[in-house]
Protein backbone atom coordinates (compact mmCIF):
# COMPACT_ATOMS: atom_id res chain seq x y z
CA UNK A 1 0.00 0.00 0.00
CA UNK A 2 1.21 3.18 -1.17
CA UNK A 3 2.16 6.10 2.05
CA UNK A 4 -1.00 8.04 0.48
CA UNK A 5 -3.17 5.46 0.61
CA UNK A 6 -2.98 4.77 4.19
CA UNK A 7 -5.59 4.86 6.77
CA UNK A 8 -5.14 8.11 9.07
CA UNK A 9 -6.41 5.63 11.92
CA UNK A 10 -5.59 2.63 12.41
CA UNK A 11 -6.46 0.52 15.08
CA UNK A 12 -5.77 -2.94 14.93
CA UNK A 13 -6.64 -5.84 17.20
CA UNK A 14 -7.22 -3.93 20.35
CA UNK A 15 -8.95 -5.54 23.30
CA UNK A 16 -9.73 -4.37 26.93
CA UNK A 17 -10.65 -6.27 29.87
CA UNK A 18 -11.66 -3.99 33.37
CA UNK A 19 -10.37 -7.41 35.85
CA UNK A 20 -12.33 -10.33 34.42
CA UNK A 21 -14.69 -8.85 31.83
CA UNK A 22 -13.27 -8.36 28.43
CA UNK A 23 -15.28 -5.45 27.16
CA UNK A 24 -13.11 -5.32 24.29
CA UNK A 25 -12.35 -8.13 22.07
CA UNK A 26 -10.20 -7.79 18.93
CA UNK A 27 -11.18 -4.38 17.45
CA UNK A 28 -9.76 -3.56 14.13
CA UNK A 29 -10.80 -0.49 11.91
CA UNK A 30 -9.01 1.53 9.39
CA UNK A 31 -10.41 5.15 9.15
CA UNK A 32 -9.17 7.68 6.00
CA UNK A 33 -8.01 10.98 6.56
CA UNK A 34 -11.20 13.42 6.37
CA UNK A 35 -13.89 10.55 6.77
CA UNK A 36 -16.72 10.80 9.29
CA UNK A 37 -17.43 7.41 11.01
CA UNK A 38 -20.11 6.26 13.65
CA UNK A 39 -19.44 4.20 16.23
CA UNK A 40 -23.35 2.83 17.00
CA UNK A 41 -24.21 0.53 19.24
CA UNK A 42 -26.36 -0.37 22.57
CA UNK A 43 -25.37 0.97 26.09
CA UNK A 44 -22.44 -0.77 27.89
CA UNK A 45 -21.02 -2.39 24.15
CA UNK A 46 -17.82 -0.98 24.64
CA UNK A 47 -18.27 2.62 22.47
CA UNK A 48 -16.70 5.12 24.88
CA UNK A 49 -14.47 2.49 26.11
CA UNK A 50 -12.63 2.35 22.62
CA UNK A 51 -13.17 6.43 22.34
CA UNK A 52 -10.85 6.84 25.54
CA UNK A 53 -8.18 4.31 24.20
CA UNK A 54 -7.74 6.05 20.63
CA UNK A 55 -7.75 9.27 22.99
CA UNK A 56 -5.27 8.09 25.25
CA UNK A 57 -7.22 7.98 28.51
CA UNK A 58 -7.38 4.16 28.51
CA UNK A 59 -4.94 1.63 27.79
CA UNK A 60 -5.60 -1.46 25.76
CA UNK A 61 -4.79 -4.70 26.98
CA UNK A 62 -3.95 -5.55 23.87
CA UNK A 63 -3.31 -4.19 19.93
CA UNK A 64 -2.38 -1.10 18.65
CA UNK A 65 -3.53 2.85 17.83
CA UNK A 66 -1.58 4.40 14.82
CA UNK A 67 -2.65 7.78 13.57
CA UNK A 68 -0.99 9.27 10.47
CA UNK A 69 1.14 6.24 10.68
CA UNK A 70 2.78 6.58 14.06
CA UNK A 71 2.51 4.56 17.15
CA UNK A 72 0.15 6.24 19.56
CA UNK A 73 1.48 3.51 21.97
CA UNK A 74 2.69 5.10 25.16
CA UNK A 75 2.20 9.14 23.93
CA UNK A 76 0.28 10.61 26.47
CA UNK A 77 -3.01 12.35 26.07
CA UNK A 78 -2.25 15.59 25.89
CA UNK A 79 0.97 15.12 22.90
CA UNK A 80 -1.64 13.17 20.84
CA UNK A 81 -3.15 16.30 19.15
CA UNK A 82 -6.65 14.59 19.46
CA UNK A 83 -9.66 16.70 20.21
CA UNK A 84 -12.50 14.96 22.22
CA UNK A 85 -15.71 15.88 23.10
CA UNK A 86 -17.93 14.20 25.95
CA UNK A 87 -21.95 15.00 26.15
CA UNK A 88 -20.88 16.46 29.31
CA UNK A 89 -19.29 19.08 27.35
CA UNK A 90 -17.35 19.53 30.46
CA UNK A 91 -16.92 23.00 30.25
CA UNK A 92 -14.65 24.98 33.27
CA UNK A 93 -17.88 26.77 34.81
CA UNK A 94 -15.56 29.72 36.76
CA UNK A 95 -14.30 30.78 33.17
CA UNK A 96 -15.29 32.66 30.33
CA UNK A 97 -16.12 31.29 26.98
CA UNK A 98 -12.91 32.45 25.79
CA UNK A 99 -10.69 31.27 28.39
CA UNK A 100 -12.41 27.63 28.69
CA UNK A 101 -11.60 27.66 24.38
CA UNK A 102 -8.00 28.71 24.77
CA UNK A 103 -7.46 26.36 27.58
CA UNK A 104 -5.84 23.39 25.42
CA UNK A 105 -4.05 26.31 23.59
CA UNK A 106 -2.03 27.56 27.27
CA UNK A 107 -1.72 23.45 28.10
CA UNK A 108 0.20 23.74 24.78
CA UNK A 109 2.23 27.48 25.74
CA UNK A 110 1.25 28.99 22.41
CA UNK A 111 1.75 32.73 22.53
CA UNK A 112 -1.14 34.77 23.78
CA UNK A 113 -1.72 36.81 20.95
CA UNK A 114 -1.94 33.23 18.46
CA UNK A 115 -3.99 32.11 20.90
CA UNK A 116 -6.20 34.99 20.64
CA UNK A 117 -6.24 34.59 16.98
CA UNK A 118 -7.07 30.63 17.20
CA UNK A 119 -9.71 31.15 20.10
CA UNK A 120 -11.50 33.88 17.96
CA UNK A 121 -11.34 31.44 14.73
CA UNK A 122 -12.78 28.28 16.66
CA UNK A 123 -15.42 30.45 17.64
CA UNK A 124 -16.82 31.47 14.43
CA UNK A 125 -16.45 28.39 13.44
CA UNK A 126 -19.06 27.61 15.54
CA UNK A 127 -21.09 30.33 15.04
CA UNK A 128 -20.11 31.67 18.20
CA UNK A 129 -18.35 34.61 18.03
CA UNK A 130 -18.97 37.51 20.15
CA UNK A 131 -19.96 35.25 22.79
CA UNK A 132 -16.28 35.02 24.17
CA UNK A 133 -16.61 36.91 27.70
CA UNK A 134 -19.90 34.79 28.57
CA UNK A 135 -19.88 32.59 31.24
CA UNK A 136 -21.18 28.91 30.20
CA UNK A 137 -24.28 29.53 32.41
CA UNK A 138 -25.32 32.12 30.28
CA UNK A 139 -25.32 29.83 27.31
CA UNK A 140 -27.81 27.48 26.36
CA UNK A 141 -27.08 23.86 26.41
CA UNK A 142 -26.71 23.75 22.35
CA UNK A 143 -24.52 26.92 22.74
CA UNK A 144 -22.14 25.07 25.49
CA UNK A 145 -22.05 22.11 23.53
CA UNK A 146 -20.60 24.35 20.55
CA UNK A 147 -18.06 25.87 22.71
CA UNK A 148 -16.87 22.43 23.77
CA UNK A 149 -16.45 21.83 20.14
CA UNK A 150 -14.68 25.32 19.72
CA UNK A 151 -12.08 24.50 22.35
CA UNK A 152 -11.46 20.74 20.82
CA UNK A 153 -11.26 22.32 17.28
CA UNK A 154 -8.66 25.35 18.63
CA UNK A 155 -5.69 23.05 18.80
CA UNK A 156 -6.42 22.40 15.18
CA UNK A 157 -6.70 18.26 16.41
CA UNK A 158 -5.01 15.61 13.77
CA UNK A 159 -8.68 13.77 14.56
CA UNK A 160 -12.05 14.85 16.43
CA UNK A 161 -13.71 12.15 19.29
CA UNK A 162 -17.18 13.36 19.69
CA UNK A 163 -19.12 10.85 22.38
CA UNK A 164 -22.60 10.89 22.30
CA UNK A 165 -22.32 14.90 21.62
CA UNK A 166 -26.12 15.33 21.30
CA UNK A 167 -27.44 13.01 23.97
CA UNK A 168 -27.82 15.87 26.57
CA UNK A 169 -29.85 18.05 24.25
CA UNK A 170 -33.71 18.41 24.16
CA UNK A 171 -35.25 16.61 21.09
CA UNK A 172 -35.39 19.97 18.92
CA UNK A 173 -31.65 21.49 19.71
CA UNK A 174 -30.48 18.03 18.83
CA UNK A 175 -31.84 18.11 15.29
CA UNK A 176 -30.12 21.67 14.76
CA UNK A 177 -26.72 20.61 16.59
CA UNK A 178 -27.00 17.20 14.16
CA UNK A 179 -26.45 19.24 11.10
CA UNK A 180 -24.45 22.00 13.00
CA UNK A 181 -22.09 19.31 13.60
CA UNK A 182 -22.08 17.51 10.42
CA UNK A 183 -21.14 20.81 8.36
CA UNK A 184 -19.11 21.94 10.78
CA UNK A 185 -16.87 18.78 9.77
CA UNK A 186 -17.48 19.33 5.89
CA UNK A 187 -15.52 23.04 6.60
CA UNK A 188 -12.66 21.77 8.58
CA UNK A 189 -12.54 18.39 6.77
CA UNK A 190 -11.34 16.81 10.57
CA UNK A 191 -11.23 12.98 10.61
CA UNK A 192 -13.95 12.71 12.69
CA UNK A 193 -15.32 9.52 15.06
CA UNK A 194 -18.24 9.98 16.63
CA UNK A 195 -19.88 7.75 19.51
CA UNK A 196 -23.94 7.45 19.83
CA UNK A 197 -26.59 4.31 20.57
CA UNK A 198 -29.05 6.48 18.49
CA UNK A 199 -29.23 4.94 15.01
CA UNK A 200 -30.73 7.96 13.32
CA UNK A 201 -28.07 9.98 14.59
CA UNK A 202 -25.22 7.34 12.88
CA UNK A 203 -27.32 6.94 9.85
CA UNK A 204 -27.69 10.86 9.38
CA UNK A 205 -24.33 12.44 10.03
CA UNK A 206 -21.76 9.38 9.11
CA UNK A 207 -20.33 8.39 6.26
CA UNK A 208 -19.29 5.01 7.31
CA UNK A 209 -21.02 3.33 10.43
CA UNK A 210 -19.48 0.46 12.24
CA UNK A 211 -22.13 -1.21 14.02
CA UNK A 212 -20.80 -2.70 17.64
CA UNK A 213 -22.68 -5.36 20.21
CA UNK A 214 -20.55 -6.63 23.09
CA UNK A 215 -16.92 -5.38 22.02
CA UNK A 216 -17.36 -6.21 18.77
CA UNK A 217 -17.70 -4.24 15.53
CA UNK A 218 -20.03 -6.36 13.36
CA UNK A 219 -20.95 -4.44 10.35
CA UNK A 220 -18.65 -1.98 8.79
CA UNK A 221 -20.27 0.60 5.98
CA UNK A 222 -22.01 3.11 4.69
CA UNK A 223 -25.36 3.83 6.09
CA UNK A 224 -27.31 2.75 3.34
CA UNK A 225 -25.12 -0.76 2.71
CA UNK A 226 -25.95 -1.32 6.14
CA UNK A 227 -29.63 -0.85 6.33
CA UNK A 228 -30.07 -2.36 3.13
CA UNK A 229 -27.76 -5.39 3.71
CA UNK A 230 -27.74 -5.77 7.07
CA UNK A 231 -25.06 -8.54 8.28
CA UNK A 232 -27.01 -10.36 11.18
CA UNK A 233 -30.56 -10.07 12.67
CA UNK A 234 -29.16 -7.87 15.49
CA UNK A 235 -27.97 -5.10 12.88
CA UNK A 236 -30.98 -5.01 10.96
CA UNK A 237 -33.46 -4.32 13.74
CA UNK A 238 -30.87 -2.21 15.59
CA UNK A 239 -31.23 -0.07 12.80
CA UNK A 240 -34.57 -0.41 11.95
CA UNK A 241 -34.72 -2.96 9.22
CA UNK A 242 -35.25 -5.98 10.73
CA UNK A 243 -35.83 -9.42 9.05
P1 LIG B 1 -20.75 2.28 25.98
O1 LIG B 1 -20.03 3.58 25.81
O2 LIG B 1 -20.93 1.54 24.71
O3 LIG B 1 -22.06 2.46 26.70
P2 LIG B 1 -18.59 1.63 27.80
O4 LIG B 1 -17.38 1.60 26.96
O5 LIG B 1 -18.82 2.82 28.64
O6 LIG B 1 -19.87 1.31 26.90
O7 LIG B 1 -18.57 0.37 28.76
C1 LIG B 1 -18.40 -0.96 28.30
C2 LIG B 1 -18.40 -1.90 29.47
O8 LIG B 1 -17.23 -1.70 30.24
C3 LIG B 1 -19.57 -1.72 30.41
O9 LIG B 1 -19.98 -2.98 30.87
C4 LIG B 1 -18.99 -0.91 31.54
O10 LIG B 1 -19.66 -1.15 32.74
C5 LIG B 1 -17.56 -1.39 31.58
N1 LIG B 1 -16.61 -0.39 32.06
C6 LIG B 1 -16.37 0.81 31.46
N2 LIG B 1 -15.41 1.49 32.12
C7 LIG B 1 -15.06 0.71 33.16
C8 LIG B 1 -14.10 0.85 34.24
N3 LIG B 1 -13.33 1.95 34.35
N4 LIG B 1 -14.01 -0.16 35.12
C9 LIG B 1 -14.78 -1.28 35.01
N5 LIG B 1 -15.67 -1.47 34.03
C10 LIG B 1 -15.83 -0.50 33.12
MG1 LIG C 1 -20.59 5.51 26.32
Amino acid sequence: MSAAAAPHLKIEQVTKRFGETEVLKDISLSIPKGAFVALLGPSGCGKSTLLKIIAGLEAPSGGSVHLGGQSLDGVPAYKRDIGVVFQSYALFPHMTVNDNVRFGLDMRAMPKAEAATRVGEALELVKLGGYGERMPSELSGGQQQRVALARSLAIRPRLLLLDEPLSNLDAVLRKSVRVDIRELHERVGATTVMVTHDQEEAMSMADTVAVMAEGRILQLGTPEAIYERPATRFVGGFVGNPP
